[in-house]
């Protein structure tokens, strides 16, 4: 059983990170039982589902979420749920006589923007923060080339790589050049 004010514990995921009617879009990567202590300092064993997305902290999954994932995945194996991807959004619940927002896996996964890198051909992954539009678009502003944020990180190092050798031939040539001038 997870108490619904534990989906708004900062460390996991919860409706409070969603703009209003907003849906996400996530791939499982692994869930575990974890130990999760409560705002009211109780700890408890939940399940909890991390995701492939950078920066989408992991979430508490309640039995309502648990068989709505069976539902959609087909299959009530855990094991079988990595790689696999789930849209979730905020919903008004009942719970304990209150009328809260809560986050719901939803009996469908957007599909609409697939966007697929241009340089690993994988899919572009969207954060909380960005769509995958959106980081496509970052992307293709900051290298010219739409890519997932794991080629970008990528072609980042290679860039300073190869300016850093710049650096160093333009010095040794510069060297090699006043050497010549002294002979
Ligand atoms: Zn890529």
């Amino acid at each position: 059983m997870t108490h619904w004010k534990k989906l708004t514990n900062p460390d996991y995921l919860g409706a409070y990170a969603l703009e209003k009617g907003q849906r996400l879009t996530l791939t499982i990567k692994y869930i575990q039982e974890e130990t999760v202590v409560g705002p009211d300092g109780k700890k408890e064993n939940c399940p909890v589902c991390h995701f492939a997305e950078k920066d989408v902290k992991p979430m508490i999954l309640n039995a309502t979420n648990m068989k709505a994932i069976t539902a959609l995945l087909g299959t009530p194996y855990i094991e079988e749920w990595a790689n696999r991807q789930i849209t979730v959004a905020a919903e008004k619940v009942k719970a304990f006589g209150e009328i809260v927002e809560a986050l719901r896996v939803q009996k469908t996964v957007d599909k609409g923007e697939k966007i697929l890198c241009e340089k690993c051909g994988k899919p572009i992954l969207p954060t909380t923060k960005m769509t995958a539009a959106e980081v496509a678009k970052y992307t293709k502003s900051n290298t010219g080339t739409e890519m997932c944020l794991d080629c970008a990180r990528e072609y980042a190092a290679q860039k300073k790589k190869q300016q850093e050798e710049t650096a160093q031939k333009t010095n040794q040539e510069v060297k090699e050049s006043t050497e010549d001038e002294n002979n």
